[in-house]
């Protein structure tokens, strides 16, 4: 039943699942009772709302925002916020979508939703962001709370925004119970959450290669996106002994055969979160070429980490990338590659990781976020990253378990189904409403 063509991101994050579980669903009928498949597709509520601010010459802006909550299934609505212009209901409910089965993959007990707004940050002062976080706030306040949806960054949503946001919901509530996480350490927020996504990425494909009797020590690899989530994938493979020897932005990319150093990733953050300048700004100063309007996977690599939008990567790069040898995939961003683009990979026999594995622990480290809030507790670093190594190593364990096909594992198949079997469960359990 097709009822959404004009929403091409929707369908295609649908299409992708529907392609695994039908043949699962033909051994196991019972998931086809309850009206369960076009239940799970739509989402419980879409909220959509105007935001109007006032700009810093006292010209009054608005913007549209949405929250997305998807599927209360298996606990609160849960997912980020992303500010971009881009934004729309397409993109949203794929995202939350996707959130659904990624959430109930790392075994914590989350529901799924995305939400965000056309507002774009950049070039925006620190006054205008914060005006704009408050307004926002102000319309979406009623439909958060700790149990019901609990919001967290995504593009265009950082520290500074999920600050801004949590403040004036504090306000309007008239309670601190904590209903974003990725805030600041000081009010509440949890050790290893800004590595969280990052790490995560790179952990699955350690997994992965492990699996197949290889390291990622050693490897090359290419990133692209130049955020919070590349970011930590760049400083964990360093710490692994890969080395990463790209990086981009929505204008162009850089490589850099030396490879990144702690030296080099200090001054890509700085420049990207403290200065808040572009890409362009860290090849300056390194002497590095900056590719206007490049991607980066025209470059050799044995693995490459899409750490910055969806499709990003298309057929033809998918194609590059075989070509010269890549031999895993592990996307950090959510659907960063096409579906025929994954379709290859998978035919050639690459180690091919979908986002909602292997970028879930951003998410996992959010529901610990949340576990600590409850306790009034605040975990130590270790503690934190242990547990998110252990729930990436679950989520590929589980991605084994439903995606083994002869002595090769498909992580789509995998992913989607084992994230599906526990929500439809739920589900199931719980009736029709
Ligand atoms: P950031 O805003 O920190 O960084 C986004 C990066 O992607 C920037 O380098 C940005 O470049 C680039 N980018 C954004 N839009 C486009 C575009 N249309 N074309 C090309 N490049 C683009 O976001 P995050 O790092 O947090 O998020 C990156 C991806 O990871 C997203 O897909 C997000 O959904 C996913 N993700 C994030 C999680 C998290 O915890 N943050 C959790 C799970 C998934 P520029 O600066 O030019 O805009």
């Amino acid at each position: 039943q097709v009822r959404d063509p004009h929403q091409p991101e929707f369908m295609q994050a649908v299409r992708e699942v529907m392609a695994s579980l039908w043949p699962f669903i033909e051994q196991n009928p019972q998931y086809a009772e309850q009206g369960l498949l076009n239940r799970l597709v739509e989402p419980e509520r879409v909220i959509q709302f105007r935001v109007s601010w006032v700009d810093d010459k006292g010209e009054v802006q608005t913007n549209r925002a949405f929250r997305v909550q998807h599927s209360s299934a298996i606990g609160p609505y849960k997912g980020g916020m992303r500010f971009h212009p881009s934004v729309n209901l397409s993109i949203l409910k794929f995202l939350a979508f996707e959130q659904t089965f990624k959430n109930a993959l790392t075994t914590l007990p989350m529901g799924a939703g995305k939400g965000g707004s056309d507002f774009n940050p950049k070039g925006k002062s620190d006054g205008e962001v914060m005006r704009f976080c408050q307004a926002l706030i102000v319309e979406l306040y009623r439909h958060l709370g700790p149990d019901t949806d609990v919001p967290a960054g995504d593009i265009g949503v950082g520290a500074r925004e999920v600050g801004y946001m949590t403040g004036m919901m504090k306000k309007l509530s008239n309670s601190a119970a904590s209903v974003f996480t990725g805030k600041g350490l000081a009010f509440g927020g949890s050790l290893i959450r800004p590595e969280a996504t990052g790490y995560g990425t790179v952990y699955f494909a350690e997994e992965m290669l492990k699996h197949a009797g290889r390291s990622l020590d050693g490897m090359t690899v290419s990133v692209s996106g130049s955020g919070n989530v590349a970011q930590y994938a760049i400083e964990k493979c360093m710490q692994i002994g890969a080395k990463v020897i790209t990086v981009s932005d929505s204008d162009g990319c850089i490589v850099d055969p030396a490879g990144f150093t702690p030296e080099k990733l200090a001054l890509l953050m700085e420049i990207k979160n403290n200065r808040r300048e572009r890409l362009a700004t860290y090849a300056k100063e390194l002497n590095l070429t900056y590719e206007q309007g490049k991607r980066p996977w025209h470059v050799p690599v044995e693995v490459a980490m899409p750490c910055a939008t969806q499709n990003e990567l298309e057929i033809d790069d998918a194609r590059t990338l075989i070509n010269n040898g890549v031999r895993c995939i592990s996307e950090g961003a959510n659907m960063p590659t096409t579906i025929d683009a994954a379709d290859l990979f998978i035919e050639a026999g690459v180690l091919y990781a979908p986002g909602k594995a292997s970028n879930a622990g951003g998410v996992a480290v959010s529901g610990l976020e949340m576990s600590q809030n409850s306790a009034r507790l605040s975990w130590p670093r270790e503690d934190v990253d242990a547990k998110l190594h252990a729930i990436m190593r679950d989520i590929h364990q589980n991605c084994v378990r439903y995606g083994q096909r002869g002595d090769t594992v498909n992580y789509v198949d995998g992913a989607n189904i084992a994230g599906f079997v526990k929500v439809a469960d739920a589900m199931l359990q719980q009736g029709v409403y």
